[in-house]
């Protein structure tokens, strides 16, 4: 069976879903294929005892992120504040703390140092968020080293370094040898800098949105309707500059005038195009690839931390659950401490077995959180390095000398192709914001182009 359309999505995350709302909008006639069984890719709704929705994916949202919070306000869906009333802990090597506000209690020489490396990085990150990356003053010099020899340049303590990469692990679910300074240098500029990238309150993790952040792509698939096709994963995208034909692996085909690729960078690998497409973009893709990341939300009667005073968010240089938050449900019950562990900690727990991972997890909050840690009500954790549409998360990033030298082609359409996805936005890449936005821009790029 063919069916022809002005415009064919493939993937149908939040990126894909905005795109084919905006081409809708304007008019054009339009089909989204969708891999999985579901909508919302890297969003996605478990469940708790009890039956109130909990995000096993991407999940808070906050101030900056003007694309996604418009998106909620036009679906109807509202924001909740994260919690975090209490104190929070911070464990830097040996040593434990409780704070307040955003400064943890620590030596003063790695705070000191800390400060300066961050005043350093923020500088850098707002020349490099001002224009395309790989035009950024220094661009090439940048590119040329890992996160990681920038660091080693700029912290001088061990303190310090090990706090950049407890962060480097919360905000890319990678490590600072994996990927290019600039790539780092980019995606802290679209953020209006570190702090916006890791605070609860003000930054990244402030809000969630009630009934869970998967409402988002569920209400787009809502009002797309049978536009979206689940279950149907692009195999072969035949193009030339009069349309493209895109095969689904039951052999269906969809002609269409433009194609809008919605996928990460490394699944967009995994389709074959014909002809082959230019050097360029494919030498781009290959080196982009995901961060790894396994979520946990470990859920107990009620909320126990919040009566001993804490906030539930924790933090630590030496545990593989090196971050921790409260992420209990609107209606208070029941208490949920969400875990990640991430880059190399993720490729250490994903190798053991269940209940070895799970005991490391209870185990660490237990360490955090004390014995009633030690006894959930329920255990819900999710690899996504194991699923075949994320092959990995939160986000793809790229590898010294990526941009600089293949970073054009990150959104350059070919032919009647264009690139979507969180990795191709200017700002938030890696977010649901940054989804939201790539979406905006193709669905800008295709509609002039179909009347
Ligand atoms: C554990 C976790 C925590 C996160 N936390 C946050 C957070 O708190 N805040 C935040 O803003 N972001 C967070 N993120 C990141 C956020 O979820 C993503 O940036 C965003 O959802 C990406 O949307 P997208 O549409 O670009 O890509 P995706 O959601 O990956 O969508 C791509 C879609 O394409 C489909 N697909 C793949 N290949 C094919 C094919 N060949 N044919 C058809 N379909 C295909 C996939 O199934 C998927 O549905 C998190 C992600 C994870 C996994």
């Amino acid at each position: 069976m063919e069916k022809s359309v002005d415009v064919v999505v493939v993937g149908a995350g939040v990126a894909g879903l905005v795109a084919a709302r905006d081409l809708v909008e304007g008019g054009a006639d339009v089909l989204v294929l969708e891999a999985r069984d579901r909508v919302g890719g890297r969003l996605l709704n478990g469940e708790l005892p009890g039956g109130a929705p909990i995000e096993v994916g991407g999940q808070w949202v906050g101030p900056g992120q003007d694309h996604v919070l418009t998106l909620i306000k036009e679906l109807g869906l509202r924001t909740y504040p994260t919690y975090v009333d209490g104190e929070h802990i911070a464990e830097f090597g040996s040593s434990r703390s409780q704070y307040t506000g955003r400064v943890p209690k620590m030596n003063p020489l790695v705070l000191a140092d800390i400060g300066q490396a961050q005043y350093r990085l923020d500088r850098i990150a707002r020349q490099v968020a001002a224009s395309d990356p790989w035009r950024a003053p220094r661009a090439e010099e940048l590119d040329a080293q890992t996160f990681d020899t920038w660091l080693r340049k700029t912290a001088h303590t061990a303190g310090g370094r090990a706090f950049f990469r407890l962060v480097t692990e919360a905000v890319f679910s990678a490590e600072p040898e994996d990927m290019s300074a600039l790539w780092a240098a980019f995606y802290v500029g679209g953020a209006g800098g570190l702090d916006p990238l890791i605070n609860a309150a003000g930054g990244a993790q402030q809000d969630r949105v009630v009934g869970g952040t998967q409402r988002i792509a569920l209400e787009l698939a809502e009002e797309l309707g049978d536009r979206v096709v689940l279950d149907a994963p692009a195999t072969d995208i035949e193009w030339e500059t009069s349309g493209v034909r895109v095969v689904r692996r039951s052999g269906l085909t969809v002609r269409a005038r433009r194609t809008v690729v919605a996928v990460p960078p490394p699944l967009a690998a995994r389709i074959r195009f014909t002809p082959g497409l230019p050097g360029d973009r494919d030498q781009l893709v290959q080196r982009m690839p995901m961060g790894r990341v396994i979520k946990v939300n470990v859920a107990y009667g009620e909320p126990f931390w919040r009566h001993a005073g804490l906030s539930g968010q924790a933090n630590s240089t030496d545990r593989p659950l090196g971050t921790v938050l409260d992420n209990t449900p609107l209606g208070g019950a029941p208490g949920v401490l969400v875990g990640f562990l991430e880059g190399r900690h993720a490729d250490t727990c994903s190798r053991m077995e269940f209940d070895e991972r799970r005991a490391q997890v209870i185990n660490d909050l237990v360490g955090y959180f004390g014995p009633r840690a030690r006894n959930p009500i329920a255990y819900i954790e999710r690899d996504w390095a194991e699923e075949e549409y994320s092959r990995g998360c939160y986000g793809a990033f790229a590898v010294p000398n990526a941009l600089t030298r293949f970073g054009p082609a990150l959104r350059k359409p070919v032919g009647p192709l264009h690139w979507a996805g969180t990795e191709t936005a200017t700002k938030w890449a890696g977010y649901i914001d940054g989804a939201a936005e790539s979406g905006h821009r193709v669905a800008d790029e295709i509609l002039p182009k179909l009347s």
